[in-house]
């Protein structure tokens, strides 16, 4: 298990915040739209939530990856936990990632568009 003296703070490097399942080719649509942006990405965990990963630092992370501010670090830093870290979790868990929007499209044609034939009408890209 990696230990947070040899992480580079993976943890403060990264915000994810939850989000619906995408049910209609509007909610896919607006799922292509985030992950265009740049450090944006979207996943859904070994629970079946779905995620956005925003990859940005901790304005309290400092050059050697310490919290500048460990005393009063907020609680949700406080509660987390090493063995389900983004070092340590078992990324096998994600059951969907997408990067890019090339991704999300390549899952859309494959696995989406056959939900929605009959919606399609006017959706190009
Ligand atoms: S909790 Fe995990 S990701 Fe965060 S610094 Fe420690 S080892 Fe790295
Ligand atoms: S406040 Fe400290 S522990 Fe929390 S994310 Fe920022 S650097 Fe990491």
């Amino acid at each position: 298990m990696a230990t947070c003296n040899e992480c580079n703070g993976a943890c403060c490097k990264e915000i994810c915040v939850g989000i619906d399942e995408p049910k209609t080719i509007e909610d896919w649509d607006e799922i292509r739209w985030m992950v265009a942006h740049e450090n944006i990405a979207v996943y859904v965990d070994d629970e079946d939530d779905w995620l956005v990963e925003i990859q940005t630092n901790c304005s309290k992370l400092d050059k050697d990856n310490k919290c500048i501010i460990y005393g009063k670090r907020p609680l949700i830093c406080k509660d987390h936990k090493l063995d389900t870290c983004v070092k340590n979790a078992d990324e096998e868990g994600e059951k969907l990632r997408f990067n890019t929007i090339e991704e999300v499209e390549a899952h859309i044609e494959k696995v989406v568009k056959p939900k929605f034939q009959k919606d399609l009408e006017g959706w190009n890209f």
